[in-house]
Order: C-alpha cells, then structure tokens, then sequence
C-alpha cells in the first residue's frame, strides 16, 4: 500500500504503518482519555495512549494469527498493513482448498477473542482485588470489549470479512464451486455494507451527530468497494486459471542492442512496430527494457547521442518469469512491481515477453468467443 511506514518484521512478516492509522490513533486516544474517571489529566493521557498502544498490539496479533497460520499452510504472505479500519494480511497466493481458508479465516476471530477474555479476566481481578486505580480498570473493560466486538464484528458473513471467508469456504468445501462460494460471500459482504450505511444515515437523521453517523457510511462504502473488487478479482482469477505465461506471450521477441541511439530506436523501432516496449540485448543477455517513458525523459536534441543501454533500468529476478508460471501469477507479479511488463526466460534464454496488454487481449478474445 501506498503511503505506508515500515515498523519491522516478526517471525519474518513485514509489519507495515499505514498513515491513515494515525487518524485512528488520535481519535481513540482522545476518546478514551475522555472516559477515563481520573482527576491528574497526565495520568489520564498516559493511559489513554497505553490503552491505544495495547489495542494496537491487539490488531496486531489479530492479523500476525491470519499471517502466521496462513505461512505454516504454504500460503504466501507479503506482509501486514494496519490502516485506518483495522489491518490487512497481504497475501501473495491464495489457499489451495476451503479447510485451509476456513483455518486461515477463523485464527483473527479466534485471537480477539480470546484476547477479549483475557482482558475482561484482568479487569475483573483488578476489581476484585482493587490494584491499579480507576482508569486502569476503565482501561482494561474498555480494552476486553473492543477485542470481542472486534472478533463479531470480523465474524459477519460478508467478504471480504473473515466471516466472508469463512462463510465462501463452508460454501466452497460443500459445493467445490469457488467462484459460486466467492459470489454468495460477496454479496453478503455488499448487503452488510448497505445496512452498515442505511444504519449511518438513520443514526445521523435520528439525532446521533454527524460523526456517529458518518462512521457506519465511511466503513459502508469501504465494505461495499472492498467486496466488489474481490469478486472481480475472482473473475479475473477463474478466468485465468490453467493459463500459463508461454500460452499468451509475444514470442520472438525483437531486441535492440545496447549501443543503439535513442533516435535510431525511436526511427526504426517505436515508429515502425508496433511495441511499446524493446528489450535491450547483446549475445542473448539482456540488460534492461527500453519504454517510451524512458526515451521521454532525454530531451530530444540528445537523441542521437544517447544510447539506449544507458538509460534503461537495471533488472532484477523480478522482472523475469518462467514460460511455465500461472499467467495469474505474473499479472499480479506486474502488479506487485507496477511495470507493464515481464521477461519470460527459459533456461537463462529469453523466449518472449508478456505484457498487461497481452493478458487483457486474450480476456477480450475469451469474452468475445463467449467462454
Ligand atoms: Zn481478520
């Protein structure tokens, strides 16, 4: 995601910090500052933020559970992301069958709510006992009932929820239909998001306020966004699946030496065929790729001086696929890298090239046949 602030890995999982999550901070540090009982406002703030600081780790661990299963089943997790409603486990493959979604899906729940108990064990033996004053048992009730909430709120049966998930994996299991399972959760996350907004609009009509309102629409639309796009993504996903890189590519890839000018590219290359890319090559080594974004940035008096290898990027393993890999794989692979394109290489040779513009004509080809 963009705009987010790297915190640091656990058991090899990237934690990341997304800037909307210090609107989140602030708000709950001054919510729970304003209902902590105590005379000294420093104690009052110090624990308000301890409180925020906790219910952070909270999330935290809701999402490190989803991650930390999700690896022990072979699925690939790029990371986690907390942002303003809660936190996301990037995932880079899907489960391969509905037990391991349902495992993966239910492990978040599962840890809120335990956690939620654990607080709620503390708060009462605090009580019981009466050590730590007041606000410290505010803090701790306060902190026992978000964890619960949160694990019900995770439990509603919509994608993408984890209720979502576990509802398309019950339905996946019993029917073997994902793309069937992954409809039924979607529109049950789509007809929770319209409720969640019709209960915002009522709250604000009613007289609750704007912001008591506002909220429910703002995570409304969010869920509503949210469950679309990952049943698009299903489609894209299903239509895709069997696919494989060699199946689509553009093979006998025409490649431009690297002492070529950029006039001569421009001339002979852009202008002529019809690429919007070249790889650049000497003796079947290729050193970069030449767009025209990359010719773009050479004022146009310096065409004829400037050669083509000294102004493309250098590679890496991932700008490269394999002709074998899932064209599904590679699409999100472009994605990941936000390029257009990747290399595909066999065997260190290059046998062709697949780009975001191959992958949409082959759907468009799919479409048009009626598949
Ligand atoms: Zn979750």
């Amino acid at each position: 995601m963009h705009g987010s602030i790297h915190l640091g890995r656990i058991a090899g999982i990237s934690i990341d910090l997304h800037f909307t999550w210090f609107i989140i901070f602030a708000l709950f540090a001054v919510a729970i500052t304003s209902l902590l009982p105590h005379e000294e406002s420093g104690t009052r703030w110090l624990i308000g933020i301890i409180v925020t600081i906790l219910f952070f780790v909270s999330l935290l661990l809701h999402e490190l559970a989803h991650s930390l299963v999700a690896k022990r089943l072979g699925i690939g997790i790029a990371g986690i992301t907390l942002f303003v409603f809660g936190g996301v486990s990037r995932m880079t493959s899907d489960p391969k069958s509905a037990g391991d979604e349902l495992k993966m899906a239910i492990a978040g729940p599962l840890t809120s709510a335990v956690l939620g108990v654990v607080f709620l064990i503390v708060w009462l033996w605090v009580r019981a006992t009466g050590f730590g004053d007041s606000a410290v048992q505010v803090g701790l009730m306060w902190l026992g009932a978000i964890n619960i909430i949160l694990a019900g709120f995770n439990l509603i049966p919509g994608f993408p929820l984890d209720g979502g998930r576990v509802l398309r994996a019950i339905i996946w299991g019993a029917t073997n239909d994902l793309r069937h399972a992954t409809y039924i959760a979607a529109t049950g996350g789509q007809v929770f998001a319209y409720l969640l907004m019709a209960y915002g609009v009522a709250r604000f009509f009613i007289g609750g306020g704007l912001l008591a309102g506002l909220w429910p629409i703002f995570i409304g639309w969010f869920l509503l966004d949210a469950a679309r796009a990952s049943y698009q993504q299903q489609l894209l996903q299903s239509a895709l699946s069997g696919i494989h890189v060699r199946d689509i590519m553009t093979q006998n890839v025409i490649t431009i030496p690297p002492e070529l000018t950029l006039q001569q590219a421009v001339d002979n290359y852009f202008l002529r065929l019809n690429h919007a890319a070249f790889p650049v090559a000497q003796d079947h080594h290729v050193s970069g790729i030449l767009t025209l974004p990359h010719v773009r940035q050479v004022p146009r008096e310096q065409w004829p001086y400037t050669r083509a290898g000294d102004v493309v990027d250098a590679l890496d393993s991932s700008d490269f696929m394999s002709p074998d890999a899932d064209v599904w794989d590679a699409l999100t692979a472009m994605a990941t890298k936000d390029s257009g394109r990747l290399l595909v290489v066999d065997g260190g040779a290059l046998v062709g090239i697949i780009s975001r513009t191959d992958i949409m004509r082959f759907l468009r080809t799919k479409m048009a046949l009626g598949a």
